[in-house]
């Protein structure tokens, strides 16, 4: 059934959940997260990456280009406070030590260390409330530090992670702390990858690590199960970014544009931030990628990192009387609402097990069963936004093994949730569909030719 066919007052309804999720989806920012975790991939110990990143470039040569201004400014650190505090101490031959925080160190034992005295400590830790962050340092992050006479520190360098260093500079009896950012420079560089066995090992094939392949499919989650329907022949593209500091590479950045073909069709995205800063996925048509429910409700990672393409699925694919679909997965995998809502039911029967139901808007209901456990906090009214987990697969109830049984049903009819029609959220504004595809051409045939490029390579 599609919303085409529903009585009037549906229809209005339809409409409202258009605006709704419209509204929603400028709010709601977090199920496409990946898109701006630089930093939180930074912060992660990539430290294996740089030996990788020198591969990947020279995979990438023939069209990898350093992107213009516009997206990522090519802006190296000027060390001007250091020539500042230089220019203003006479004293010949500042005494300059690195040093690296160690396993179970505390600023006070670094102190110690380097023969620094504990008033200086507490000066530098309460006169400054930058110096908040310095409560939390992890070993191996590097630190600069400028003793001038008397042992007195002049000046303490942390550099919090590649990207942002935290300067104190002695200022009589107090530090004065300033944060200094640098921009790291953004390499072009695409990624082809075609799937054998799953998706997880086409992707470390082509030389995306686990989280950029979790970033990948995202972007289409609302398109196409991973879980489900992903088979051998699918294959990707994709268009990021790799980011460097002094010629190191530190870690990924954005999905700037990317192809999925799964079982023949093909699905474009690029990433677009749009008029109001809001940045998201849309097809090169303009429509945002995000839409009203995720295809599968289920944390595939763990599924399908395990689940083997020469047999059939490992599902419990029975069609009717059977009104849900059923993804087996490992006891504990996390179950993520569909769509935004409230939880109408989070409740225990003999058949059920542990489950819940989720009402979104008027129309739609989905329901989980046989959860092993509930979210915590998870309770009846609570609002829930999509891809939160709501809770874990189990195999409470009358289930032969550890899964999740699905169903999705509009206005209390079972649909199938893989092929029901749903509204379909606002496209990009006219007013501004130009500006969108002026950005997203270029991104676009960046993606086609290589992807041409891969195939002729592949093809001799
Ligand atoms: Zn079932």
């Amino acid at each position: 059934m599609t919303l085409g066919r529903f009585p009037r007052t549906h229809l209005l309804t339809a409409v409202g959940l258009t605006a709704f999720l419209t509204t929603l989806a400028l709010l709601l920012p977090d199920t496409d997260a990946p898109q701006d975790d630089d930093i939180a991939l930074l912060l992660a110990p990539e430290t294996t990456q740089p030996a990788a990143a020198g591969d990947t470039l020279a995979d990438a040569a023939p069209g990898a280009v350093a992107v213009p201004a516009s997206e990522g400014t090519i802006e190296h650190e000027t060390a001007h406070t250091a020539e500042t505090v230089a220019a203003t101490r006479p004293e010949p031959a500042a005494d300059i030590r690195t040093t690296a925080v160690r396993p179970g160190d505390s600023l006070s034992a670094i102190f110690k260390r380097e023969g620094l005295s504990a008033q200086d400590l507490h000066l530098l830790m309460t006169t400054d409330p930058l110096a908040k962050r310095l409560r939390s340092i992890f070993p191996g992050q590097q630190l600069k530090l400028t003793v001038g006479a008397d042992t007195t520190l002049d000046r303490f360098e942390y550099a919090a992670d590649a990207l942002q260093t935290l300067v104190f500079v002695r200022d009589g009896d107090r530090y004065v702390g300033e944060e200094v950012n640098r921009e790291p420079e953004r390499i072009q560089s695409f990624k082809h990858g075609l799937i054998e066995n799953s998706l997880f090992l086409a992707s470390q094939r082509a030389g995306l690590n686990d989280a950029m392949t979790m970033r990948l499919a995202q972007i289409f989650q609302w398109d196409i199960d991973f879980v489900l329907d992903i088979r051998r022949g699918d294959e990707f593209s994709v268009l990021f970014e790799e980011l460097y500091v002094d010629g190191e590479f530190i870690g990924y950045g954005n999905i700037l544009a990317a192809e999925f073909v799964n079982r023949g069709r093909s699905y474009q995205a690029v990433r677009y931030s749009g008029a109001h800063g809001d940045t998201h996925y849309y097809s090169p048509d303009g429509r945002p990628m995000r839409q009203a429910f995720l295809r599968a409700p289920v944390e595939f990672s763990r599924i399908s990192s395990n689940f083997n393409m020469n047999r059939r699925h490992p599902l419990f694919n029975r069609n009717m009387p059977h009104r849900g679909i059923d993804y087996a997965a490992p006891t504990g995998t996390p179950i993520l609402a569909a769509g935004d809502g409230r939880v109408a039911t989070a409740s225990r029967t003999e058949a059920n097990g542990n489950y819940v139901i989720l009402q979104h808007g008027q129309t739609v209901t989905t329901k989980y069963l046989h959860l092993s456990r509930f979210a915590q906090g998870l309770k009846q009214g609570a609002r829930v936004r999509q891809g939160q987990v709501i809770g874990y697969v189990g195999a409470t109830g009358w289930a032969s093994g550890p899964h999740l049984h699905y169903e999705f049903l509009v206005n209390g009819v079972h649909q199938n949730p893989r092929t029901v029609k749903l509204p379909q959220a606002e496209p990009i504004p006219r007013s501004e569909i130009a500006k969108f595809k002026a950005h997203a051409a270029p991104l676009l045939a960046a993606l086609n030719d290589q992807r041409q490029q891969q195939q002729i390579a592949l093809a001799r």
